[in-house]
């Protein structure tokens, strides 16, 4: 065996497989992958081996369908066959909201460039006989896809890596792996040590066990996934004599279960509720092949229910029943990407459709560890997407929930309830007695909006499904929870968050925005440093503030950072709440090494509140004696003040474009802010106000989030950062990279939209945007301005669509509207009362 290499995989399922081909095609071929029983042994033997391209989101989007258009290709470079069955794939939509979820998901595929047809149920029949379409609206059709066989998909990357001078192990296992105080990594296996750069982890079910070994808690817990597959149909193995296609693959959303043919047979996957997690410790040291007892009680009722749409599924015997492991994380995607807080160390992790996901997964991992970063934008599926609150219990409640909701309707606002209210801030309970309808963010409770007293649903819309009755709400007058409904249209708290907008833009609001990432920067070398690193110049002046930006080496948008300076050698750092881990790995890991340069995590230690509004000055006037006036406190400025007894930091900036502070606090104290700051907003009509309103607000302002507006893929020149980037400046990471970049030329630019003829659909992102029936590019967020009334989308579109007064068309939900290019900020463009 050998005893060095660039690259260490341990584990040979598909997805680790997949990696070690990838490094080996870009030219790493000292690369070795290590499995402790046979290749697929793991979870991958027994997949069913579909490869759905369906996914809501745009960058996942992507993944999958670079494996769908790469396995093909493999036979020719391999000469082994991949059992490729390109038999397309239907999912059918008994409801309206699923048909609009289809249709929302059709942007997101137009923009991806993949292939869809939407069906009548008549065409439905006609491709599938055997199923029944009554109760259907349609479906949509995607020809390019299909299933697998997962095994030999496996055994021709492994060839291809093979071919390309990478090695695999079989029957070695990896029992320790410890980094060395030079930086590379000692891999310990029953059968000798490897010393490599890089170590990627794709062990499955195993992923907790494999984390351990360097002191990482892996948010994946994996489920129990049943399918049944049936003896052969008399009327399937008539087709096949008549030469006759498959049918492909059905998918019933609405009753949560798939069907294709397998070997003249039928075989069912339903998603049941109910699915117990398991491997909670991991599988036994000597699992291999292994499945589990099956179930068939709960798979019952989606047995009932794939009976009345293909009625032959009754007349044929059950062959087998497969009860396997499927790995879940909380959001049900994949971890792919580095690990936090260890370098070189990468995470491949976490596949509930791993057979699909394989080979995009693989695909940019691989680009990440050779060239330093993706292609694609990765954020969706970034192992720092989660933080320590992700507990072994956590990842039980949730992961059981997401396997629960795989066919559920993706709403664009659905928020899901497991493991609730988990992260409060203090005010939480306030919060909730004024009526929030709380959201979730990095385990963090956040009010979305507020819901008047008495609020409640028509009984017409709650005969409907997915009535969200989430018990984290306030009680109704009726004793049950408020109601929110999910809709991709314009829903119940529609004018509930335009009464939160206009009021805050009228008086004064009160948000809880706690849940920020924060951290301190300091020490002899911080401004140097904190230079170098970012895009804008970093404040010199104790008490200035300045946005500034983290790129890639080539010039994306990596992380956004409010950086305050506090006082001498002090810097302290705001970014979003979300991205907690991610911004705070990037700069740890970048920390000079001569202690010249502090990290303090701050985040919960310091709660914040944003008091905005054109009242907001006289409300925190009350409370203070530190003079507030324009002259004294300008914007971009933060001081030091007291709010009554309270030591605060007061930032004068916020995210809704209004004159306001951002009260940053000592958590313990926020109860006490709190109460002082609605006291002294009574007299001025004081209302809190959510992150819907907050969302709508910044769309006026055109102002970025990431991983919308701001991405990896769009250099930040693309997405309108000028004023946030310093040339001047000698060094900041990723400058030669955006120079270089503007040098070639831009293929996109940032844009605001006016979007017209707008009654219940709103743009969300992801819609394809056009000229003359050609797709020119994509919104990123989308909403109504109740500023302005209009409805509006940002959008990163082709440079020659991009100046104002251009007519483009955007579709939203099938509907196809015109659209004017705007100049950015709709309201307020000269910031007259962010400066008043
Ligand atoms: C019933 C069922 C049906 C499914 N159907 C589909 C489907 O239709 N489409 C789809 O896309 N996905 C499907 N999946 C999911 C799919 O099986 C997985 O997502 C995929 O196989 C994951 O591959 P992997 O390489 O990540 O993990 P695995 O295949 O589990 O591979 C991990 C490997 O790591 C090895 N390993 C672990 N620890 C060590 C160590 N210390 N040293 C060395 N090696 C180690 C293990 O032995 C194992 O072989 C299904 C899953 C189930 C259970």
């Amino acid at each position: 065996m050998k005893t060095s290499a660039r690259v260490v995989v341990i584990g040979g399922g598909v997805v680790g497989v997949s990696t070690l081909y990838h490094l080996a095609k870009m030219g790493w071929s000292d690369v070795v992958l290590v499995e402790r029983k046979e290749l697929t042994s793991g979870s991958t033997w027994h997949a069913a081996g579909l490869l759905p391209l369906f996914n809501l989101s745009y960058s996942v989007g992507k993944l999958h369908q670079y494996s769908v258009d790469f396995y093909p290709s493999l036979e020719a470079e391999t000469e082994l066959n991949v059992g490729f069955s390109r038999v397309s794939n239907i999912r059918l939509a008994r409801t309206a909201d699923r048909w609009d979820e289809y249709h929302y998901y059709a942007g997101v595929a137009r923009t991806i460039g993949v292939d869809l047809r939407f069906l009548t149920p008549d065409q439905v029949k006609e491709i599938w006989p055997l199923c029944e379409t009554n109760g259907l609206i349609g479906a949509i059709q995607h020809t390019a896809d299909g299933y697998i066989q997962p095994a030999d998909l496996t055994q021709a990357l492994a060839k291809g890596a093979r071919q390309r001078g990478a090695m695999i192990y079989r029957n070695t296992r990896v029992t320790d792996i410890a980094q060395q105080p030079g930086g590379e990594w000692r891999v310990s296996t029953d059968k000798g040590d490897i010393v490599c750069e890089h170590v990627v982890s794709a062990t499955g079910s195993f992923a907790r066990q494999t984390g351990a070994m360097v002191g990482l808690d892996i948010p994946v817990i994996p489920v129990e996934h049943q399918y049944i597959v049936t003896e052969a149909h008399p009327a399937i193995q008539a087709r096949r004599r008549q030469g006759l296609p498959e049918m492909g693959v059905l998918r019933e959303s609405d009753s949560s279960w798939y069907m294709r043919e397998e070997a003249g047979g039928l075989l069912l996957g339903p998603y049941e509720i109910g699915a117990p997690a398991c491997y909670k410790d991991g599988p036994a040291r000597e699992s291999e092949y292994e499945l589990f007892q099956d179930n068939l009680e709960r798979l019952e009722p989606y047995v009932m229910s794939a009976v009345a749409r293909v009625p032959a599924f009754a007349e044929v015997g059950i062959k087998k029943i497969y009860n396997g492991a499927i790995a879940y994380t909380p959001d049900g995607s994949p971890i792919v990407g580095p690990a936090w807080g260890v370098k070189n160390f990468w995470l491949n992790e976490g596949h509930s459709f791993g057979v699909t996901a394989a080979g995009g997964a693989g695909w940019q991992l691989a680009h990440w560890i050779v060239d330093g970063e993706p292609t694609v934008d990765m954020m969706g599926v970034d192992p720092r997407r989660f933080g320590d609150y992700a507990s072994r219990g956590y990842l039980v409640e949730k992961n059981e929930e997401a396997y629960a909701r795989v066919f559920s309707v993706h709403y664009p606002d659905e928020e899901r309830e497991a493991a609730r209210p988990l992260r409060q801030t203090p005010c939480y309970g306030r919060m909730k007695a004024l009526g929030a309808v709380f959201g979730s963010v990095f385990g963090w409770e956040r009010p979305n909006w507020f819901a008047p007293p008495g609020l409640a649903l028509t009984d017409a819309d709650l005969a409907k499904p997915d009535v969200l009755l989430n018990v984290n709400h306030p009680v109704n007058d009726d004793g049950g929870p408020v109601r929110e409904k999910w809709a991709f249209r314009r829903s119940n708290y529609f004018e509930h968050v335009g009464a939160e907008c206009r009021h805050v833009s009228a008086h004064v609001g009160l948000q809880d925005m706690s849940a920020f990432a924060k951290c301190e920067i300091s020490g002899p070398g911080a401004e140097r440093w904190l230079d170098e690193l970012l895009t804008n110049a970093t404040p010199k002046k104790t008490g200035r503030l300045a946005l500034s930006y983290l790129l890639t080496d080539k010039g994306g948008v990596r992380a956004e950072f409010t950086v305050y300076k506090r006082g001498p050698q002090r810097y302290y750092l705001v970014s979003a709440g979300a991205f907690e881990r991610h911004d705070h790995d990037y700069i740890r890991k970048a920390l000079p090494t001569d202690g010249s340069v502090t990290f303090e995590r701050l985040t919960t230690a310091m709660g914040m509140l944003v008091l905005a509004g054109p009242k907001s000055r006289a409300v925190l006037q009350a409370v203070t004696d530190a003079n507030l006036s324009n002259e004294a406190f300008p914007w971009l400025s933060g001081q030091s003040i007291s709010i009554g007894a309270a030591p605060v930091e007061a930032l004068r900036v916020n995210f809704i474009g209004e004159l306001g502070w951002e009260i940053h606090h000592p958590i313990e104290m926020q109860n006490y802010i709190f109460d002082k700051l609605m006291a002294a907003g009574a007299a001025h009509a004081i209302r809190p106000f959510g992150i819907r309103a907050m969302d709508s607000l910044r769309l006026e302002k055109s102002y970025k989030l990431i991983p919308r507006e701001l991405s990896i893929e769009y250099a930040a020149l693309e997405s309108g950062l000028e004023r946030f980037v310093s040339f001047k400046k000698t060094e900041f990471r990723g400058k030669a990279g955006l120079m270089a970049w503007r040098e070639q030329g831009f293929a996109h630019r940032f844009v605001t939209l006016d979007v017209h003829g707008v009654t219940d659909a709103d743009a969300r992102g992801s819609e394809p945007i056009l000229s003359g029936g050609e797709v020119v590019g994509r919104a990123t967020s989308g909403g109504y301005g109740w500023r302005v009334g209009k409805s509006l989308a940002l959008a990163m579109v082709a440079p020659d669509h991009g100046a104002p007064g251009t007519d483009l068309d955007i579709v939203i939900l099938g509907r196809t509207h015109k659209a004017t290019v705007v100049a950015d900020s709709p309201f307020d463009p000269n910031n007259d009362a962010l400066r008043s």
